[in-house]
């Protein structure tokens, strides 16, 4: 979920062209998982016109679209924006991101510290010198990889502490009290881990010195804009099939149901709607071969 997929690159070629087929496509492949996202947090017709700004704002923007991140994340943050924006219009208060677990230190973290998603907005990176993109994109990779390396290790517990850390923003002393370690020891973690990234994007970014981590501001930044940890909405759908091993259904329940993430939970939701539909379509396919024959 972390990087844009080629069907996805395909699909913005078309629609650049001015391929009406292939926005219809676009429309038809995120709708449903964007619908799921804001009606948890709008009424009906609230998150439905939500979600048909979020993809105004994409078309008209089009142009402008980084493959940096995947098209869902770039979605999701758009939209995530629009509705933010309608909580304030009438006077909630907000919790921007991505997690349910987020609201016990959503005080620290108000929107106005999370970035904007970059290529649509005036002030995202398109503006900003080369050289900084190209480290964020390092840093993107360095990030990647060290998610990466931990999942292929099934280092889950490790895992779950940078997902509190970096998706959740929970500071140290509640991860502390929710993984039972001691707050130096939750320090000590997240200090080997920026380290690493530090150490890989010294490789990736041969300029980048290796001794100077980089500013945690930027790691949530980036994190936020490719969700390393996010599951791919096959690895979801294997999930709810719980056809995964049993290490990784734990880990991906943790991260939709403890951490909360409200994008996979999305994501899930709108699996869940398909199947909904699927059988209520075979049913009606059955209804109508068993009857057929009595058709005049
Ligand atoms: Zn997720």
């Amino acid at each position: 979920m972390t990087e844009l997929s080629d069907a996805d690159r395909f699909l913005i070629q078309q629609i650049r062209s001015g391929d009406q087929s292939g926005w219809e496509q676009l429309i038809s492949r995120y709708q449903g998982r964007l619908c799921a996202f804001a009606r948890k947090q709008l009424k009906q017709q609230d998150a439905e016109d939500a979600v048909q700004e979020a993809f105004i704002s994409f078309l008209k923007g089009i142009d402008n679209f980084e493959d940096r991140a995947s098209l869902e994340t770039f979605l999701f943050t758009i939209l995530r924006r629009r509705i933010v924006d309608v909580l304030r219009q009438r006077g909630r208060v907000v919790d921007s991101k991505t997690c349910e677990l987020a609201t016990d230190d959503a005080s620290e973290n108000p929107l106005e510290q999370i970035a904007e998603p970059d290529g649509l907005s005036a002030s995202g990176y398109a503006e900003r010198d080369e050289s900084f993109a190209q480290q964020r994109d390092a840093l993107q990779a360095a990030l990647r990889d060290e998610v990466l390396r931990l999942q292929a290790d099934l280092k889950f517990r490790d895992l779950q502490l940078i997902e509190m850390v970096f998706h959740a923003q929970l500071r140290n002393k509640s991860i502390a009290e929710r993984l039972s370690m001691t707050e130096q020891q939750v320090a000590l973690q997240k200090h080997r881990f920026i380290k690493r990234v530090a150490k890989s994007l010294a490789e990736v970014l041969p300029a980048a010195e290796s001794n100077v981590d980089p500013p945690e501001r930027l790691l949530l930044e980036v994190w936020e804009c490719i969700r390393p940890t996010c599951p791919k909405r096959s690895t979801l759908g294997k999930f709810k099939l719980a056809t995964l091993d049993t290490e990784w259904l734990d880990h991906i329940q943790f991260h939709v149901a403890e951490l909360g993430c409200r994008l996979c939970q999305a994501n899930l939701d709108d699996m869940e709607r398909l199947l909904d539909e699927q059988a209520t379509q075979a049913l009606c396919d059955q209804f109508m071969q068993s009857s057929i024959g009595f058709f005049r």
